[in-house]
């Protein structure tokens, strides 16, 4: 399958409208401060009631990690308890763009994405609840032969996926492509099409999976800090909340971007480094193209479930932090070679960074409590720009709005994989975190994570997403 001088050249030009794809764009700017915010998910109450005294397992975090790993649990019997020290999905699971895809995916992480895929295909009957999970399909424009080359080597290496269920992702062309993307001002030729990929709206996906967590008998507690667990006799025996402590031998510490501060209280290093998204929401128009749409030119939109499209500019903004100086050595690598733009920033955020307690004891209040949900500022000018990327090359979006603007944060490790590990310091202790692509591996890195606590053997080998990888 080839594909013309003509449109590959005109791929490549408009590939440079966004910073060329792989540039990396320092400069300043007063977007992109991490700040208090508000939930902007659907609302969750919590489990009415005193603490209980003790749980088969606490689950620190209530975002898509935490209450799967809680459904996963109570499903094996357990009695769980999950503390939230703010809302459930309050922060990245309640700001993605949920996009549930494995195109393209590092071999690592294949079998998460593939297997992810699966189970939230079967969520919504199995929970009986819309968590507004679609199967939708996703096109990703192909521009260049050497993008060609590795779409149809990707495609060959994990033409076996395993699970029972196919890969389900093809080169499409033709009137095919056209269908997919009604009114396209370039001649697209030829596209990589998931048929099998889904969409997520991320308001309302984790706080439905909270509701049936709660309905089958999990205990959720919200505005409940964990300030650190304790041991007695080298096992884990105690949970410390703010509202008090419970007994347990067994823990999971889904805590997102704040899972790094937690752990660094407890002696032990986790190599993450915050990074800020701009995410937005625009109405639907007629004649729109249907699922999810990823074009070279820097255009990449979601239909949602309740017809408003995701729009996202995929820039990532670094801020400069304590953390940059302690660990930006092990990141240099992702700068110049990634596959999406980044930027830097000098704000507010270096200050405050300093100024973040980085250890405490389990009687005093805690970054936890002080901070009981944070995202960063949106940039409007990347919004804005991807917008009008989108309108100028789908005209139908001439007649669409702007209906919510947000930032987000996520805190990958510098190999971006995710932590899904025991922690030999730590026996009876499960990490899950540090993902970028938790929406869409939740489900399964989840039932990892239940795996690990219950002592069998993995759903998926875990070797890759382990703590010891670090200290080679
Ligand atoms: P979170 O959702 O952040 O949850 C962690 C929770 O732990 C928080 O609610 C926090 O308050 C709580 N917590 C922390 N410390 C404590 C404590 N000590 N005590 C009590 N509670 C605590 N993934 C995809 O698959 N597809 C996508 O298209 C996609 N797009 C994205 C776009 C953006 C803009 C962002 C931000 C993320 C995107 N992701 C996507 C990634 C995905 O959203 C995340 O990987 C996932 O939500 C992480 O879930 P989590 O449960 O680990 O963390």
């Amino acid at each position: 399958m080839g594909i013309s001088r003509r449109k590959f050249l005109l791929g490549m030009g408009a590939a440079g409208v966004v910073a060329g794809g792989a540039a990396v764009v320092p400069m300043a700017r007063r977007e992109g401060t991490l700040v208090a915010a508000k939930s902007r998910a659907l609302f969750v109450p919590g489990t009415e009631g005193a603490l209980p005294k003790e749980a088969d397992v606490v689950i620190i975090g209530g975002g898509i990690q935490g209450v799967l790993s809680a459904i996963n649990l109570r499903e094996r019997g357990m009695s769980v308890v999950v503390c939230e020290k703010g809302e459930i999905a309050a922060e990245q699971s309640g700001r993605a763009y949920s996009q549930i895809i494995s195109y393209k995916t590092s071999p690592e992480i294949f079998p998460l994405h593939h297997y992810g895929k699966k189970l939230w295909r079967g969520m919504n009957e199995k929970i009986g609840a819309d968590t507004s999970y679609r199967t939708q399909g996703r096109v990703e424009a192909i521009a260049s032969e050497k993008e060609l080359e590795i779409v149809q080597d990707w495609i060959k290496l994990n033409s076996n996926p395993g699970f029972g269920s196919g890969l389900n992702t093809r080169i499409i062309q033709g009137a095919e492509l056209a269908n997919r993307l009604p009114n396209a001002q370039t001649e697209w030729q030829l596209a990589g099409f998931e048929e099998d990929s889904g969409s997520v709206d991320p308001e309302t996906g984790v706080p439905v999976l909270a509701r049936y967590a709660k309905s089958i008998g999990v205990k959720i507690f919200t505005h409940c800090a964990v300030r650190g667990i304790e041991t007695a006799g080298g096992k884990i025996s105690d949970v410390v909340t703010e509202k008090g402590s419970i007994k347990t031998s067994s823990v999971v510490l889904a805590g997102g971007i704040w899972s790094r501060l937690f752990m660094g209280n407890m002696g032990v290093d986790l190599p993450t480094l915050n990074v800020y998204l701009s995410q937005q929401r625009v109405s639907g128009v007629p004649g729109a193209p249907k699922g999810n749409v990823h074009l070279p030119n820097g255009i990449h939109f979601r239909e949602q479930a309740d017809g408003t499209y995701a729009v996202a500019p995929r820039i990532f903004t670094s801020s400069i932090v304590k953390d940059s100086f302690l660990l930006g050595p092990k990141f240099m690598h992702l700068l110049g070679g990634g596959e999406l733009p980044l930027e830097f920033k000098l704000g507010p955020d270096l200050f405050n960074s300093f100024k973040m307690a980085t250890s405490w004891n389990l009687d005093e209040v805690t970054p936890f409590e002080k901070f009981r949900t944070v995202t960063a500022t949106q940039n409007n000018a990347h919004l804005d720009a991807v917008f009008d990327r989108m309108k100028a090359e789908f005209p139908q979006f001439e007649a669409s709005e702007v209906v919510e603007r947000w930032g987000a944060v996520v805190s990958p490790t510098f190999d971006e994989l995710p932590i899904i590990s025991e922690v030999s310091k730590y026996p009876g202790l499960v990490i899950n975190t540090a993902t970028v692509w938790g929406m869409t591996e939740g489900p399964a890195s989840s039932e990892i994570t239940a795996d690990l606590i219950t002592g069998q053997k993995p759903v998926i080998d875990p070797k890759a997403f382990s703590l010891a990888r670090f200290d080679k």
